[in-house]
């Protein structure tokens, strides 16, 4: 670190107790570790503060995704960082048939029109982050450090260490950060007002993995591909990893619809629509991403405006330029994907390499 960047921090704080670089970012999901591998990459010196004791945010699991498991075609941001970072892809499955599980009873439906074209990320797509991870410098990352003071001089407040940055990152969801970070009270009160209403992506979802020991559903020429008005599932589709192993079902219930004996409606589910073979998955994963206080402030699931995703107040840093967001819900295009998380980092670096800071 050139340290002759700070001379005007260090004549305001006490070096014993504060650590300095050049970016602090907040959040070690896909966004802000994008961030970080970038401007590491540039040469700047760089901390990444978790919350939690582990990366990815809603990254998660291994091999089956309980968060994001697909990108579509035309994402090339992902696509290029599955190749960069050597990470096998595969097509999701999407051969045969799939099912309609309504009052009237269970139809089969040729061909699937549910499943769109996609790809998955073999071992999960938390394998990107772990790959992002495993490239940073040691003493970049530190978990368990939720930040909850940003002051206005651009000292942050995590839970061992106070830092101090000449640039600050806010790679979590917006009103997430309003939420749990006390801010600088000069933030225009639009920007604040913005963030407290923009949703967080798949916030209120709980998804459910069924392990199996194959896909037998295959060999009867079901997709997996399934539309449930009876629930608990709503929607359903296979999961299994490349070649089919190993071999699993998932799909989505609503927060709101969560209660005690979930687990025992869902495995009473699989065996109506796929029958008695899916008596006995190996294990049934249950992940409820509203519980989840680093993904989603209390009270807030549900917010219905996602018209505030990619605002254009996020596009351009606040505090004369040292304060970016670069959550997916600030990117204009592909907002709520991994894509959108990405182009927000490819945004957010931009603008830090673009900066007086680094010309020097
Ligand atoms: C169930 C589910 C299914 C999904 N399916 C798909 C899919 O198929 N395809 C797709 O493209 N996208 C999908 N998504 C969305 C995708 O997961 C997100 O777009 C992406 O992971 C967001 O990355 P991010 O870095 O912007 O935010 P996050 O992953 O939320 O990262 C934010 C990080 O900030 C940390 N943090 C929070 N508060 C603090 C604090 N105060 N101090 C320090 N750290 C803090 C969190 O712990 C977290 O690590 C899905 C999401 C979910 C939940």
């Amino acid at each position: 670190m050139n340290e002759s960047r700070y001379d005007s921090i260090r004549g305001s704080v006490n070096y014993s107790e504060v650590r300095c670089v050049e970016v602090a970012v907040i959040g070690a999901g896909i966004s802000g570790l994008a961030v970080a591998d970038q401007l590491i990459r540039a040469g700047l010196s760089v901390c990444v503060l978790e919350a939690r004791a582990r990366v990815g945010g809603r990254l998660l699991g291994s091999p089956f995704d309980l968060g994001a498991s697909w990108f579509w075609p035309g994402e090339h941001r992902v696509m290029a960082l599955t190749q960069r970072l050597a990470i096998e892809t595969f097509e999701q499955y999407r051969i045969g048939d799939a099912l309609i599980d309504d009052i009237a009873g269970l139809q089969r439906y040729p061909g699937n029109p549910i499943d769109v074209p996609s790809y998955r990320i073999a071992g999960g797509t938390s394998a990107l982050a772990a790959a992002l991870t495993a490239d940073l410098p040691s003493g970049t990352l530190h978990l368990k450090q939720p930040v909850h003071e940003i002051t206005s001089e651009l000292h942050i407040a995590a839970r061992e260490h106070r830092w101090q940055a000449h640039h600050v990152v806010i790679a979590l969801p917006p009103s997430l950060a309003v939420n749990a970070i006390k801010l600088p009270p000069e933030l225009p009160e639009e920007l604040t007002d913005v963030a407290a209403r923009t949703p967080v992506w798949m916030g209120d979802s709980v998804k459910v993995v069924a392990h199996f020991k194959e896909p037998f559903w295959r060999r009867d020429g079901l997709a997996g591909a399934a539309i449930s008005r009876r629930g608990p599932l709503a929607e359903l589709h296979d999961m299994s990893g490349p070649g089919g192993e190993p071999a699993a079902l998932f799909g989505f219930v609503r927060a709101a619809s969560m209660h005690d004996d979930i687990e025992f409606e869902i495995r009473e589910q699989l065996i109506r629509m796929f029958g008695t073979r899916a008596s006995e998955p190996i294990d049934v994963l249950i992940q409820d991403w509203s519980r989840e206080q680093w993904t989603v402030p209390p009270g807030t699931y549900g917010l219905p405006d996602y018209a505030k995703f990619g605002h254009s107040i996020y596009q351009q840093p606040a505090l004369a330029g040292r304060l970016h967001w670069s959550s997916t819900e600030t990117a204009p295009t592909y907002a709520g994907h991994i894509e959108g998380a990405l182009a927000a980092a490819e945004r957010t670096v931009t603008s830090i390499l673009g900066s007086c800071v680094v010309k020097n």
